[in-house]
């Protein structure tokens, strides 16, 4: 049997992006291959993962890792109520690192009746491609370059093969973001669907990132405007609500 390491598990609220709002199974994976300056995720395999089984009560259970999937997926079924959630989100981390484990557990998943929503970073073109026939919704980042880590032609190829699920692309700005990184992103949406949903998310500031203006969100929309359909500006909602 397959075994998957695991961050956590728990039963929330999606806090971001379109899907704001509606009730998710969190699956946290560890690990992930870049460094963004304002990560706020702890991307280490622990030796355990944790598993809150009352929603919203920050208890939590401790399992050791890895877990073969047989024991996930009984564990989730034992644990939580699948019908009232609209989707099982699969996060990290990055997710897609873990592609060889997901494509024998999302089909596990997916025949238990759960929508399955992807949130990545987008840099994994190939990886995606081995689980794309199980995902549905697809969230996925553009990361602006930072030090000198520049990923277009992996977003580009990436959000492409997104095109055919339901993609929405993220984007996170901060108080420095320059106007030629955001022409760039808009402009490689555009060249793939200027109908592409995307979102621009003001960072939640974090080791002295500092979250835009708020004439700089507006000016930035606007930008984007131009060339695509359906822009809009979706902070974390999460956080000013204490869900994890
Ligand atoms: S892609 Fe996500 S998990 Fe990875 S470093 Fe960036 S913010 Fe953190």
């Amino acid at each position: 049997m397959v075994n998957l390491p695991l961050t956590e598990i728990f039963s929330s609220i999606q806090g971001e992006g379109p899907y704001v709002g509606v009730r998710q199974l969190f699956l946290r994976l560890p690990k992930c291959n870049l460094t963004c300056p304002y990560c706020d995720t702890e991307t280490k395999v622990p030796q355990q993962f944790r598993i809150e089984t009352v929603a919203g009560s920050q208890h939590f259970n401790k399992l050791d890792n890895p877990i073969a999937l047989d024991k996930l997926l009984e564990l989730l079924l034992q644990t939580y109520d699948f019908p009232i959630h609209h989707s099982l989100s699969v996060t990290g981390g990055e997710p897609l690192l873990w592609s060889n484990e997901l494509r024998v557990l999302l089909p596990l998943l997916k025949e238990k009746g759960l929508t399955i929503y992807l949130e990545t970073n987008g840099t994994l073109p190939d990886q995606l491609l081995d689980v794309i026939p199980w995902v549905d919704i697809i969230s996925m980042d553009i990361k602006l370059p930072f030090a000198d880590q520049v990923y277009w032609d992996v977003h580009e190829a990436f959000l492409r093969s997104s095109f055919q699920k339901d993609v929405f692309v993220k984007i996170v700005v901060e108080k420095e973001t320059t106007l030629n990184d955001l022409q760039n992103a808009c402009d490689l949406i555009a060249g793939v669907d200027r109908s592409i949903l995307t979102v621009l998310q003001p960072v939640t500031q974090i080791h002295g990132i500092m979250t835009p203006k708020p004439y700089q969100l507006l000016e930035w929309q606007s930008l984007f405007l131009e060339k695509l359909i359906n822009v809009r500006v979706i902070p974390q909602t999460h956080v000013f609500i204490g869900q994890l």
